[in-house]
């Protein structure tokens, strides 16, 4: 499965940039999710890819084809690129079976393609399926209804999934009546007598043309295999209706229209209607928003499943990022068309590279506070936090904030004089201050950020609840789930969120002491909004 490159892929209308410089490798076989806020620019990036949006500038290559250059004129149409769609209108066809709607798109499928000799490969089937009879009877006598009699379209299912052969194959298995004969051992003995006759005149018949049948029944000359510009037969899409309905579970809602299936159901025929032709890659927006809650959790499993299934490339796009963190083996977090940072779920929330970053992943969120002060000789930060609350911040390495202030600015002016002018300029992600009293940012004046000003981020697990360490504060709120609470503290006029584990109720207005714990508190530049590094706080007061 192919590796997917984008370099330095640029989408403008007229001065907004809806996607700026954006470089990307997404590895063969991962998964990737797209995240960040509405109109960032997720699913302009995902329909450059597939080919759906032509970018301003820029290259794209999927496996070793560039499908894009806009040096070199080259775009290779939608159709071309061997990708597949899921997107959150599925819309399945209402006059069509499950069935039809699976196999349209595949019918229309006219590539060149090996040539096979399907006959032989029809009666390799068939001979394999009697090899047992014994297991074939059971197979078969199991599916009798209460009055002993057979159901034939279970049986059909049955021996499809037992042993991988088209509906057409499955009815001719069924028809030599191996589960009535008197002899199942001879009856088999007979009819695979019969087969191979055949099998071998097929063989013969190819010999004489100097041709060979290979293992898989593909026809070759000179040890090549030959080829032509066909469609698919009937067994062929047959049979990918039936791997990807067993993959997605739907085996047995194939004669069923859509309006009869639930929305769940609906959605897996979607997945599977998208699966069937093998798509390489797979390009998925938002496929479960129409879902409830409880039927998304359950296939966002079905869509890992199908991920190690499948072996495809899968790019999901998605503004939930809890969707994002729990399905991806990378998160590509986007803002305002500029890519923030791209990184491994548990990184970004260990690591996040900026505020904007610390704040779109995790739930509940981070709590962000105001920290002022300077760095010691030995290393450690001394800040006032919450107006006049003394603490120390230890960088779990180390750090020079100086040194790391000049390369970050040298960073910035770089990047600042490479750009164009763009109408939606890079606007500083605000971080929220949680208050009792909220305060109207959009009012507010800028206010004046010095060298001295940085932001500190706290994971809500690393506030404590403790007997009599930390500072003081007062419950404001509290929303038990069972397993844990999400309480929300009252320091003077700020408010802390923290996750406390176990059933324990707290009541509003009680007052507790509140402990920072934890090695991996987050240190920000106020000024940048950029992460200095990661470490330990400690209250002066203790
Ligand atoms: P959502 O989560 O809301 O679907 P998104 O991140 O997928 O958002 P995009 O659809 O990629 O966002 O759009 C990115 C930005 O580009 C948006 O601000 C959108 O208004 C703008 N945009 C998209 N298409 C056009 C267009 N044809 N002309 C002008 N601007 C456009």
């Amino acid at each position: 499965m192919p590796k997917i490159v984008l370099e330095n892929i640029t989408k403008r209308w007229g001065k907004f940039y809806g996607v700026d410089n954006l470089s990307l490798v997404i590895e063969d076989n991962s998964f990737i999710t797209l995240l960040g806020p509405s109109g960032c620019g997720k699913t302009t990036i995902l329909r450059m890819i597939a080919g759906l949006e032509t970018p301003t500038s820029g290259k794209i290559s999927i496996g070793d084809r560039v499908v894009f250059d806009s040096e070199n004129g080259i775009n290779v149409p939608a159709n071309k690129r061997n990708v597949g769609f899921l997107f959150q209108n599925y819309a399945l066809w209402p006059n069509m079976t499950v069935y039809q709607n699976i196999s349209f798109g595949l019918s229309n499928v006219k590539k060149e393609m090996p040539v096979y000799d399907f006959e032989a490969m029809n009666i390799s089937e068939e001979m394999n399926a009697i090899r047992n009879p014994k297991k074939l009877s059971e197979l078969i006598n199991e599916s009798k209804d209460r009055n002993g009699k057979i159901d034939e379209e279970k049986v059909y299912l049955k021996i499809i999934d037992a042993y991988t052969v088209s509906i057409f194959t499955a009815k001719k298995i069924y028809g030599f009546g191996i589960h009535t004969a008197e002899n199942p051992e001879k009856k088999a003995a007979d009819v695979t007598d019969g087969l191979r006759s055949k099998l071998d005149g097929i063989i013969k018949a190819h010999e004489a043309k100097n041709e060979k049948l290979e293992d898989n029944f593909a026809v070759s000359v000179d040890g090549k295999v030959k080829t032509e510009v066909r469609k698919l037969t009937k067994e062929e899409i047959d049979k990918a209706v039936r791997r990807v309905s067993a993959i997605v579970k739907i085996g047995m809602f194939m004669n069923r229209y859509p309006a009869e299936l639930s929305g769940g159901q609906q959605q897996r025929v979607a997945i599977a209607r998208t699966l069937a032709p093998e798509p390489s890659v797979l390009f998925m927006d938002e496929p479960l928003s129409n879902l409830d809650a409880k039927l998304r959790l359950e296939m966002r499993y079905e869509l890992q499943r199908l991920h190690v299934e499948t072996g495809s490339t899968f790019v999901y796009v998605t503004h939930d990022q809890m969707e994002a963190m729990t399905l991806a083996t990378k998160i590509c977090l986007v803002n305002n068309g500029v890519l923030q940072q791209y990184d491994a779920p548990l990184d970004v929330y260990n690591k996040p590279i900026n505020t904007f970053a610390a704040d779109f992943v995790g739930s509940p969120s981070i709590n962000f506070v105001e920290a002022k002060g300077v760095q010691k000789a030995d290393g450690s930060f001394e800040f006032k936090i919450f107006d006049e609350l003394p603490v120390r911040f230890i960088p779990d390495a180390d750090i020079s904030v100086e040194s790391w202030r000049e390369k970050t600015t040298d960073e910035i002016l770089k990047h600042n004089s490479e750009v164009v002018e763009k109408s939606n300029k890079d606007e500083n992600f605000r971080y929220h201050i949680a208050k009792v009293e909220e305060e109207d940012y959009s009012i507010e004046d800028e206010p004046e950020i010095t060298d001295q000003d940085y932001v500190i981020g706290i994971r809500p697990e690393f506030i404590e609840v403790s007997e009599n360490k930390g500072m003081k504060a007062v419950v404001y709120g509290a929303m038990p789930t069972g397993m844990e609470s999400t309480l929300k503290f009252r320091v003077g006029d700020f408010l802390i969120t923290g996750v406390v584990f176990g059933g324990i109720t707290y009541k509003i207005g009680t007052e507790v002491n509140i402990d920072i714990t934890g090695k991996n508190i987050l240190l920000f530049d106020r000024r940048t909004g950029k992460m200095i590094c990661s470490g330990k706080l400690e209250l002066e007061q203790k």
